[in-house]
């Protein structure tokens, strides 16, 4: 089943960024996608379908940069 799309066009970006790295992106459904990260750590984060401010996108690849090992 093809996942469903972030409303948020940039947060959309993200999650397609994600899945170039091969994360899983999950749920969507009702208020966040999660993205898991492929490697043994299994890194995982949350995306929320309603961000919470215009610092949302900044503040999510800030913690994906210091708390997993995305790597732009
Ligand atoms: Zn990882």
């Amino acid at each position: 089943m093809p996942r469903k799309r972030h409303p948020n066009g940039e947060l959309e970006a993200v999650l397609r960024q994600a899945e170039v790295k091969d994360w899983t992106i999950t749920g969507g459904g009702d208020k966040y996608f999660k993205m898991k990260c492929p490697c043994p750590k299994k890194c995982m984060k949350t995306v929320h379908l309603s961000p919470s401010g215009a610092n949302y996108l900044r503040n999510l690849l800030g913690q994906l940069r210091r708390a997993t090992c995305w790597e732009d």
